[in-house]
């Protein structure tokens, strides 16, 4: 008996820790007036996390993409969202022989309607605790550029502009309308 009821113990503390676990995220895509314009998918995978970013209203041709170190993305320049992701000092660009940043990405491409459709992977980086996540402290940020990553250039592969930001922060905001946190919420279902 003594034995059952630790097994069920066990495994309703492993479901609970199991679901705190985040696997994937859908961050919201704002241009610097405001206005959102797309979405990216983010999932965690065995290879890395996969990132499948739909957008519209870019100038055709290819854009440079790199998630950055803060959850910020204030208008009209997004430098709130600080540089390029990087734990572990590394130099950017992905053609860099002591690159690249964590956060740095191939270059996407609009087509001649301005749409992007595309699947992209961030291979060290995670969802999950620890130094590698897109998910700590407070977050982090996923920022298009008006110009094509060259690969090579510091700080940020010479892109121009910011054009497009999206946070991406941990799940703790959207869930609150399940599980009130705000102590306002709580107390008018209490009345
Ligand atoms: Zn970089």
């Amino acid at each position: 008996m003594r034995f059952i009821l630790i097994f069920l113990l066990s495994t309703s503390l492993l479901t609970a820790c199991q679901s705190k676990v985040e696997t994937s995220k859908t961050v919201e895509m704002y241009n610097t007036s405001g206005d959102m314009v797309g979405t990216a998918q983010l999932l965690e995978s065995p290879d890395g996390v996969q990132v499948k970013l739909k957008l519209e209203g870019l100038t055709p041709g290819f854009h440079g993409l790199a998630v950055h170190e803060y959850a910020k993305c204030e208008a009209p320049d997004f430098k709130s969202a600080g540089n390029h992701l990087d734990p572990e000092g590394k130099e950017h660009g992905l053609m860099h022989p002591k690159g690249p940043h964590l956060g740095d990405l191939p270059n996407i491409e609009a087509d001649a309607g301005g749409l992007v459709d595309e699947e992209l992977l961030l291979p060290a980086a995670t969802l999950k605790d620890g130094k590698m996540s897109l998910l700590r402290g407070e977050g982090t940020s996923l920022i298009v550029m008006e110009l094509q990553d060259d690969g090579v250039s510091q700080p940020s592969g010479n892109a121009g502009a910011r054009l497009i930001c999206g946070e991406i922060k941990s799940g703790k905001e959207q869930e609150a309308t399940e599980s009130p946190t705000d102590p306002t919420e709580f107390n008018e279902k209490q009345e």
